[in-house]
């Protein structure tokens, strides 16, 4: 890990994770009038709800007689929206640390977060809002290809540029699969195949006529078979995929760049590493506050585990509530007072629903 150096941004708190637990933490933490950083590895809010089941309708959230995954998502980020929360998606948390105190006297850790995709936050609480973990690309069982991860074999959408006038192949057999490959055929590749373990597709029926158009014009190649090997050129670039059947048929598949996308799953990752009480995989926490055995670092959401504990989104929302206040107590040294939306000045300023005139 490298040291602290300057560049990162400050904030009161940090949150991980922007499923349904994460968004109304931020919610609730804003109206505190705390700064606060969201961040999430999936390239989009939502958590289990938009990955999961996004179109699947929830009966269960109060107020909503029925909302989708994504419904639920999209009210959520509306809530948010009058609070500028920033959000830094497709980036996973890899280390949480306290950083050194400046004094003596600052008994209060700070905390120092940091993602794969470089950003660095310094904050006095973080919210720990994993869900079931970190959604990671579904790796090829192919050890070998680490070796040219970033280079030639790309996890996550690469730059146009990656595969200008590249041999690329698509592995997989998803939507996102597909939608990949016809995306690259469409932008400069010098020609795309598309490898699945066999020819049917976990497609609609207009993305599978868009694939069939694409295969029947030759803009896409159909290759079946499992990835089982990776061969090198003499200057040690990936050159080829070793390729079984179903029936053991092996052959070799020349590329230059490799675009896996078996779909994403769901890994505690580095979490297991950042020395907290667990509980078979859950993080223990204080059910009056939620605050983890670690003080400064609160955990709500499906990640928390306490008597009685359920995984349910109107669970993760009052353990929302609650650190919020708790660390908004944490932070301030003070008690909050019980106000409501409906009639706090300071709330309705917040959330810009007070006329200017009178705002306190
Ligand atoms: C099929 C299905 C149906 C369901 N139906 C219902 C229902 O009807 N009613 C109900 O109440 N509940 C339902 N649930 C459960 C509900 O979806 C969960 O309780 C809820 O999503 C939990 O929210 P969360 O924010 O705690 O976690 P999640 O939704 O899992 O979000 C956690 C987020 O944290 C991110 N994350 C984790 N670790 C890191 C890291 N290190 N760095 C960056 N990001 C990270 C993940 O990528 C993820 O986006 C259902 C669940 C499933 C699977």
């Amino acid at each position: 890990m490298k040291p602290a150096d300057g560049t990162a941004i400050d904030t009161d708190v940090a949150v991980i994770g922007a499923g349904p637990a994460g968004l109304f933490a931020a919610f609730q933490l804003g109206l505190q009038e705390l700064s606060v950083h969201v961040v999430d590895s999936l390239p989009h809010a939502g958590g289990q709800c938009a990955e999961l089941y996004p179109d699947k309708p929830i009966y269960d959230v109060p107020g909503w007689p029925a909302c989708s995954g994504h419904e639920l998502t999209q009210g959520l980020l509306r809530q948010l929206e009058p609070l500028h929360v920033p959000l830094h998606l497709g980036q996973v948390v890899q280390a949480l640390q306290a950083l050194p105190s400046a004094s003596a006297e600052d008994e209060a850790p700070r905390w120092w977060l940091q993602t794969d995709g470089g950003l660095d936050l310094h904050a006095r609480a973080v919210v720990i809002a994993a869900g079931v973990g970190a959604f990671l690309p579904r790796p090829l069982a192919v050890p070998e290809l680490q070796r040219w991860e970033g280079q030639q074999v790309f996890y996550r959408d690469p730059p146009p540029a990656a595969w200008l006038d590249r041999r690329v192949v698509v592995v997989g057999g998803t939507a996102a699969a597909v939608q990949l490959a016809l995306r690259v055929a469409d932008s400069g590749a010098a020609s795309v195949t598309l490898l699945h373990r066999h020819d049917r597709f976990a497609i609609d029926a207009e993305l599978d006529a868009q694939l069939q158009s694409a295969i029947g014009a030759g803009w896409i190649r159909l290759a079946l078979g499992q990835p089982i090997g990776a061969l090198a050129d003499d200057a040690g670039q990936l050159q080829a995929l070793e390729v079984a059947t179903a029936t053991d048929e092996r052959y070799s598949l020349p590329l230059e760049v490799l675009l896996p996308r078996l779909g994403l799953h769901p890994r505690l990752g580095p979490l297991a590493h950042w020395g907290l009480a667990l509980q078979r995989k859950h993080l223990v926490v204080d059910a009056t506050t939620l605050q983890t055995s670690q003080p400064g670092l609160y955990a709500v959401g499906d990640i928390t585990h306490y008597p009685g504990k359920r995984k349910l989104i109107v669970c993760a929302f009052h353990e929302a509530t609650l650190a919020a206040l708790a660390i908004t107590e944490q932070l301030r040294g003070a008690p909050v007072p019980l106000e409501y939306t409906t009639t706090s000045p300071r709330l309705l300023a917040r959330l810009g629903r007070l006329p200017t005139a009178a705002r306190p």
